[in-house]
């Protein structure tokens, strides 16, 4: 069983669609899992009928966008009488008629009923797609398969009830169900963070042990850094999952953090390719044996620095630290980097939910805080001691670390 997971930008319009049939013709569709994200920009459309709700302000003209676009999409794919035109309408009046009922100010709760329909459709659309050119498949509701905690918007995997749901698929069909979905117990959505997909691929390929799994992207593969954010960068033909995890941690948004684990687990080959040039070899992630020592680069924008400062001139010690992680573990917001000193800790964070400042307020009491916004965490992996002068030129440097192979510094936007 291969798994291969389509992204976004992989399925944005009709053109991209039946390119993905083109991959799967290369590639040879037997025993294949595809897990498919919503089309192109959609969870942020979603998102913002979500902000929409919740500010009390119309959003039914959000909504009405956001179909007309699916129905346009898949008028190039299909002919006018498809049911497919019906169904993409019930999705909608689905979100429509929760929206109209809903009683909970939970935004999270809210917000994964409503953004999970993204992946419904695409799956759906690309589904029928391939069904209507004789690439037979049956599509899954992957959220009766994939079964998480209610922790909505950021969902943690019941592995033993997920694991005894996917089993039951039939290894010799071929199937499209949609990523980043999962369910609670009483069957509402969960959504398992933004960018979700891979992971959920990588759930799939753990519980029914493929034998690999493979992102298509519109990149080569793993680069030595974001082409767009970086000259002079090249293709890391082979990585070893270890270095895929440190990359992903520093912020390489080419692959999702939680992806690696159950694939080095199951000890299962994953691919990185271009579903632009689906004969390219891309990049392979697997067993330490065969990992490249690139020098690579990866910025993390959008975070914050914080210093904190006892106030009373004491050491920072064990208690302080465990109040000040607390804290952060109750607001969900995550240290991408962190450095103390006798009286004070720097914590470079990643505040998604935008809690930061009940996350300041509460430590007010005890500590002198300053903020630095909108800064960026610059990482060199595999960074080369004769040429690391050129990473500090023209920069405002806020703070640095350094080790045997990583140099780290935060930096002034
Ligand atoms: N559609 C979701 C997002 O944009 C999940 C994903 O694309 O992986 O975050
Ligand atoms: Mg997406």
């Amino acid at each position: 069983m291969k798994v291969f997971k389509f992204g976004g930008a992989s399925v944005k319009d009709a053109e991209s669609i039946k390119n993905v049939s083109l991959v799967l013709e290369n590639q040879g569709f037997e025993n294949c899992l595809l897990v498919v994200s919503a089309m192109g920009k959609t969870t942020n459309a979603l998102e913002s009928v979500v902000e929409l709700y919740f500010d009390k302000k119309d959003y039914h003209d959000a909504i009405q966008t956001i179909k007309v676009k699916h129905i346009e999409i898949a008028e190039g794919l299909f002919p006018k009488e498809h049911p497919v035109f019906s169904e993409i309408a019930l999705f909608f009046d689905d979100v429509e008629s929760f929206l109209r009922r809903n009683k909970s100010p939970n935004f999270n709760f809210v917000y994964d009923q409503v953004v999970s329909c993204g992946e419904m459709i695409s799956s759906k659309i690309l589904s029928e797609y391939l069904n209507d050119i004789q690439f037979s498949n049956q599509w899954l509701d992957a959220r009766d398969f994939i079964k998480t905690d209610n922790n909505y918007r950021e969902g943690t995997i019941d592995w033993e009830l997920t694991t005894e749901n996917i089993e039951a698929l039939n290894p010799n069909l071929c199937y499209v169900t949609q990523g980043f979905i999962g369910s609670e117990e009483n069957s509402f959505s969960v959504t398992l963070g933004r960018e979700g997909s891979d992971y959920s691929a990588a759930v799939f390929a753990y519980c029914m042990n493929a034998d690999s799994m493979t992102i298509w992207k519109d990149v080569p593969g793993v680069m030595t850094g974001d082409p767009r954010k970086f000259d002079r960068v090249s293709l890391l033909s082979n990585i070893s999952y270890e270095e895929a995890i440190e990359m992903a941690y520093y912020g390489a948004s080419v692959i999702h953090p939680k992806t690696l684990q159950p694939l080095q687990q199951k000890n299962i080959p994953f691919y990185v390719k271009s579903f632009l040039n689906p004969t390219e070899a891309g990049t392979k992630i697997g067993n330490s044996e065969n990992n490249q020592k690139e020098e690579s680069y990866i910025l993390k924008e959008n975070q914050l620095l914080f210093h904190i400062d006892t106030r009373d001139f004491s050491f920072i010690a064990e208690e302080h630290m465990s109040e000040i992680f607390s804290y952060l573990a109750q607001y969900k917001i995550k240290v991408s980097l962190m450095q103390n000193s006798a009286i004070s800790l720097a914590l470079c964070l990643e505040d998604k939910f935008g809690n930061y400042e009940l996350f300041s307020k509460n430590l007010e009491n005890n500590f002198n805080i300053k903020v630095y916004k909108n800064v960026s965490l610059f990482t060199v992996r595999n960074v080369r001691m004769e040429t690391i002068d050129q990473f500090y030129k023209g920069k405002i440097i806020l703070l640095e670390q350094i080790s045997r192979q990583t140099l780290q510094m935060i930096i002034q936007s």
